[in-house]
């Protein structure tokens, strides 16, 4: 009897060079809960959830850091390409890269890997009493 492989997925490509996570994939891409982003090496609070926004890309997006600081972006010119690439503005750890065709007020698109960041949920800094 042959072997059933309908329905099976291709594999996900575990080639990270780019440190990119595979779009759709993250465990923040569909996450739309109400706090704030940490760093995920660091710990310092780098995006606000009212600042996140469905950009379509597969990735969780922002138009704006929680602070004017709290990011660093630097050119980026690997792969060829023109981008911005953004740190964490405490420890430097690599975050994702910024565009500039996101919606106002800001018209940037933070386009953040979720293995970079950590939620941190409203609920869990004011518990409910
Ligand atoms: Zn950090």
């Amino acid at each position: 009897m042959e072997k059933e492989t309908a329905g099976e997925r291709p594999g996900i490509p575990t080639d990270r060079k780019a440190e990119t996570d595979p779009p759709f994939s993250g465990k923040y891409y569909r996450h739309f809960a109400s706090g704030d982003y940490l760093c995920a090496s660091c710990g310092a609070s780098l995006f606000l959830s009212d600042a996140k926004y469905d950009s379509g890309s597969g990735w969780p997006s922002f138009y704006a850091p929680c602070e004017a600081g709290a990011v660093e972006s630097v050119a980026d010119h690997s792969l060829g390409m023109d981008r911005t690439e953004v740190l964490c503005g405490k420890c430097g750890s690599h975050l994702g890269h910024v565009f500039a065709d996101g919606p106002r007020p800001t018209g940037m698109r933070y386009c953040i890997n979720s293995t970079a960041l950590e939620f941190r949920g409203n609920d869990e800094r004011h518990p409910k009493r």
